[in-house]
């Protein structure tokens, strides 16, 4: 039996890998499950999930988690030390499904030899990625990416070596405004924008994906993932969301990763990686569906994707102040203080002001520049906020 952490146990991914795990009885033993602040849904999950121990971010809800779990046998804890202690707990696979930066220093906590994470959060590679890459690489850390379209290029990887890959792209679905015009967009409501065609997803990450802000931090993603210069990604929309990610080799040949669109399938290849798991995943219909299409983004509607493109060109610490700013202005749209493009104009406003310096080298140096970047974006978080629809 593997024995697994779950990191982030409570939210959409947490809960997709708690159904799977309940699916495949026997393959795993569950060591540690933690979670931000929902005391009961952690409770019930570590309970599902017969986990050893719960660890819940929020300080406050220690009491009424061990209340919640008493009479199990689950050790519990809380606050950011028990975050971390579910982290390190021995474990041969952790997923690492914490939202935003708050994961970075529980998922670098997780790295050891001869460890396996299953990396949701894109958020640590965006805000610390060169420094994440070189931490894995120096304590014999796997990674294997949960993002559909990471994993789909992860396994058409495997077609060819490194040196003969000439491009490698990123499908996008186009969220919910991809036929809208930059007036409707502009007047979008946060109900309007949580509404995705193709994925059921966390608050943050679906913001993400109407502004497009999701491919351009999948793009800074998958060129630290994948170790290619900048010019060698490229993101294409496909609104059906089937084919996730593809690999151009250097004599013609593309190898294509497609699927439904569900997080069961990437989720159930980290969690059976290097073997495969059977699963009741939904299968892929392909006569059913009848055509699959394609288009290039459009970048003026969408210019979170220009923005997330040149900070990932410029390198160093650009992406780490964009990835704070990016997720200050969210949580100021989810909470109807500025309008959907006001995410962006912070975004951009964050990044006149604080222009970046080398990439980050430690947690504590990423958190350090994020903690600033936030600041600079709340302060110029009024100047949008008439915009606010
Ligand atoms: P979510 O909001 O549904 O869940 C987030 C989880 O993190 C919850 O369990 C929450 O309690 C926990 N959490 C938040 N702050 C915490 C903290 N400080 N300490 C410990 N736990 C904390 O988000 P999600 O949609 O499941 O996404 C998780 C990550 O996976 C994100 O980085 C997202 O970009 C990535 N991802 C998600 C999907 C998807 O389909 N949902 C797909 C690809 C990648
Ligand atoms: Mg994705």
């Amino acid at each position: 039996m593997k024995r697994l952490s779950l990191l982030g146990a409570t939210g959409s991914i947490g809960q997709s890998v708690a159904k799977l795990l309940a699916d495949a009885p026997g393959l795993f033993r569950v060591e540690a499950v933690a979670g931000g602040r929902d005391v009961a849904a952690l409770a019930e999950t570590a309970r599902a999930l017969g986990a050893r121990f719960a660890a819940l971010a929020d300080p406050a809800g220690s009491k009424a988690l061990a209340e919640a779990l008493s009479g199990s046998g689950i050790e519990s804890g809380a606050g950011p030390s028990a975050v971390m202690e579910a982290a390190r707990r021995e474990a041969d696979v952790v997923v690492s499904a914490i939202v935003g930066v708050a994961g970075l220093a529980p998922t670098v906590a997780a790295f050891g030899a001869g460890r396996r994470v299953a990396l949701a959060n894109k958020e640590c590679l965006v805000a610390a990625g060169t420094f994440f890459m070189a931490e894995a690489a120096r304590t014999g850390t796997e990674i294997l990416p949960v993002d559909s379209e990471h994993n789909a290029i992860f396994q058409a990887l495997s077609a060819g070596p490194a040196k003969d890959v000439e491009t490698i792209t990123l499908t996008a679905s186009g969220g919910p405004f991809r036929r809208k015009s930059r007036e409707e967009i502009a007047r979008a409501t946060v109900q309007d924008a949580l509404k995705h065609p193709n994925w059921s997803m966390g608050a943050k990450i679906t913001i993400d994906s109407a502004t497009l802000m999701n491919k351009g931090l999948e793009l800074i993603e998958a060129q630290h993932l994948f170790g290619l210069p900048a010019d060698r990604f490229e993101a294409i929309v496909h609104p059906e969301s089937v084919v996730h990610g593809l690999v151009s080799f250097v004599d013609g040949s593309v190898v294509a990763g497609l699927a439904v669109p569900d997080m069961c399938v990437p989720i159930a290849h980290c969690l059976g990686f290097p073997e495969r798991i059977g699963t009741s995943c939904r299968r892929l219909d392909l006569v059913a569906l009848g055509s699959l299409t394609f288009e290039a983004p459009d970048e003026v509607r969408f210019p979170a994707l220009a923005l997330a493109r040149s900070a990932m060109v410029a390198g160093g610490a650009v992406a780490t102040v964009l990835n704070a700013a990016n997720e200050v202005a969210v949580a100021a749209f989810l909470e109807g203080r500025i309008g959907l493009y006001g995410i962006t104009d912070a975004v951009a406003a964050t990044l006149d002001r604080i222009n970046g310096g080398p990439a980050p080298a430690s947690v504590e140096e990423a958190l350090e520049l994020d903690a600033q970047a936030r600041r600079a974006t709340a302060a110029v978080l009024p100047k949008f906020a008439a915009k606010a629809s």
